[in-house]
């Protein structure tokens, strides 16, 4: 199978300036198109280096994808180092000049001199047109690579490679098949145990590739996909998503780019139930989460971050004996601020979260990482208790998952309609 390059030109992406988003894009519309990458090269703006990674990209690679370095100025060497490595002369093209002219006379400017070179091609090269901007492409062949050269800027390399290229793939076969992903999102096992439920699945080669990433503790499974059409790539994924479920049960929340507030949201708004938050250790962490939902004032009514003891007490009603026997960090104490809070803020739900972010704090019972969240609704309290190991930040935010997930199962359990 044809294996493809990805070049980016530029001294502002070696520098660390300017972050080379374009092979990423240009990747992922390769992987759409059933053509694998097998290298990203990124190179700074010098004629010989250009010349250099093009030769070797042209001799390993079946398909070559440059981009940048087809401006106008002294630096932009693309397609100078195309023609050396190809010892190709340079050939003026009159239908690309005249739209270059044409694009400084619309806005009522006189075209540079230096513009000019833009309407040069090495000799056998294709030039492709480019709308939206004063850089045409090159589309021409090194050896037995294809090659296409493209502009830098994102806007118009992305217009480029759908109008002009990825049709000139298709027509030389090269994007044949299709890719179709399928991200299920889990919280609430580790990523081992979780892997262990599904060995037979994420073995290396099995059909469908699964592979298993993970994120402030949430796992994802991503189902990839390789087939002719797009009906067979999901044929392939439906069965394998289904087991997925099937094992995993709760611990599956959402899919895609879903997280655990829009889930969350998603399960009061089906149950017509509101929500209120009692934060310690994560700030407001949580109910900025919920905050991000579209829709989300309906069922979110407010917050208390509760950081200080005099809070927990003042606000929340955790009493002073528990706070002084439990200590602020203790199961006791997050189901007494959940439940307090639930009453204060007069929601059907509360959640809460208590804990030691760390670095600082730890005593010889309570280390960094452990947390405990809370969950009050009207019929109970209960608490969870973990221990993680991480940054401040990554305690904080996972254990703002935690807070959220506690509510989402209670939620699942209870059922559509069901009294909370
Ligand atoms: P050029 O076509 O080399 O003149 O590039 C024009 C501009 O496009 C640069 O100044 C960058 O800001 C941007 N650019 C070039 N290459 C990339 C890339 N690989 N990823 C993201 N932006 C880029
Ligand atoms: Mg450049």
């Amino acid at each position: 199978m044809t294996k493809a390059e990805i070049i980016s030109v530029g001294t502002e992406m070696t520098s660390g300036q300017t972050l080379d988003t374009n092979s990423q894009w240009l990747s992922q519309r390769l992987a759409e198109s059933g053509i694998p990458v097998g290298w990203h090269t990124t190179l700074a703006d010098d004629l010989e280096d250009c010349v250099a990674a093009f030769r070797t990209a042209s001799a390993r690679a079946g398909l070559v994808l440059i981009t940048g370095g087809l401006g106008p100025t002294l630096d932009d060497l693309t397609r100078e180092a195309l023609a050396r490595l190809t010892g190709a002369d340079l050939i003026f093209h009159q239908e690309s000049f005249d739209f270059i002219r044409q694009l400084f006379e619309r806005r009522q400017r006189t075209m540079p001199a230096r513009n000019r070179v833009q309407a040069l091609f090495p000799a056998g090269a294709e030039p492709l047109p480019n709308p939206r901007g004063t850089a045409p492409g090159i589309w021409m062949k090194i050896g037995n690579a294809v090659i296409a050269a493209m502009p830098g800027v994102p806007s118009e390399m992305v217009g480029m490679f759908n109008d002009q290229v990825l049709p000139r793939l298709q027509q030389l076969g090269l994007a044949g098949g299709v890719i179709v992903r399928r991200k299920i999102n889990c919280f609430g096992a580790g990523e081992s145990a979780v892997e262990e439920k599904l060995q037979d699945l994420t073995r290396r080669g099995h059909v469908p590739e699964v592979g298993i990433t993970v994120h402030d503790a949430i796992i994802s499974l991503r189902i990839l996909a390789r087939a002719p059409t797009r009906e067979e790539a999901e044929r392939q994924i439906w069965p394998v998503e289904q087991t997925i479920r099937e094992r995993l049960g709760t611990l599956v929340y959402g899919v895609e780019e879903e997280e655990l507030h829009d889930a969350l949201l998603r399960l009061l708004a089906a149950r017509k139930l509101t929500i209120s938050t009692a934060e310690s250790l994560t700030g407001g962490m949580v109910a900025q989460r919920i905050c991000q939902v579209p829709g989300a004032s309906a069922f979110f009514m407010g917050g208390v971050i509760a950081y200080d003891n005099r809070i927990k007490q003042e606000l929340l009603d955790v009493p002073a004996e528990m706070l002084a026997q439990c200590g602020a960090v203790s199961s006791q104490v997050a189901e007494a601020m959940a439940r307090g809070c639930r009453q204060r803020l007069k929601t059907d739900l509360a959640i809460s979260t208590t804990g030691i972010a760390g670095p600082g704090g730890a005593t010889p019972t309570k280390p960094v990482g452990l947390v405990f969240v809370g969950l009050a609704w009207n019929g109970g309290e209960r608490s969870l208790q973990y221990n993680w190991l991480g940054t401040r930040q990554e305690i904080q935010s996972r254990t703002a998952n935690m807070a959220l997930n506690l509510a989402r199962l209670h939620l699942e359990k209870t059922g559509a309609g069901a009294p909370a």
